[in-house]
């Protein structure tokens, strides 16, 4: 358990510092702001979409490490997924943030699992997925 909590602790530490998929997407469709005012985290989540998936994933922003972390995390996770999958792995990360148990889908993102007991930060690490689902609704709006 102790060397397990390690493991994800450094997990999460290496992406807050060094994040995947950090900055602007030359070429994207939709650029979505998202807020957690109680930490005074902020992003930009930058989504090209390419037949009915996400090509590539993006994030400028800056807060504390969690929040850092989940944002490069949900980059990784959703590249390449249809939309309708990404909007449903948001469902599963918010579930798990809930403490109703992490899905293999989830993939590295399971790292954070553990803020589950730390209700102060569960806006940090939801913020980019919540931030992602407003990009999908923007995006299905206007290709409708
Ligand atoms: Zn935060």
């Amino acid at each position: 358990m102790g060397v397990l909590d390690d493991l994800y602790q450094s997990a999460i530490l290496d992406h807050s510092r060094h994040p995947r998929n950090h900055g602007e997407l030359d070429e994207h469709h939709v650029a979505q702001e998202g807020l957690n005012p109680s930490c005074g985290d902020e992003l930009t989540l930058y989504l090209r979409v390419d037949g009915g998936r996400v090509a590539a994933a993006s994030f400028v922003g800056e807060g504390c490490a969690i929040s850092q972390a989940a944002s490069s995390l949900m980059t990784e996770a959703i590249t390449g997924l249809e939309l309708a999958a990404a909007h449903e792995l948001a469902q599963r990360f918010k579930a798990m943030i809930r403490g109703l148990g992490a899905d293999e889908s989830l993939g590295e993102s399971r790292v954070l699992q553990g803020i589950a007991k730390l209700p102060a930060r569960v806006k940090c690490a939801t913020l980019p997925w919540v931030t992602l689902e407003l990009a999908l609704s923007r995006f299905t709006e206007r290709a409708d």
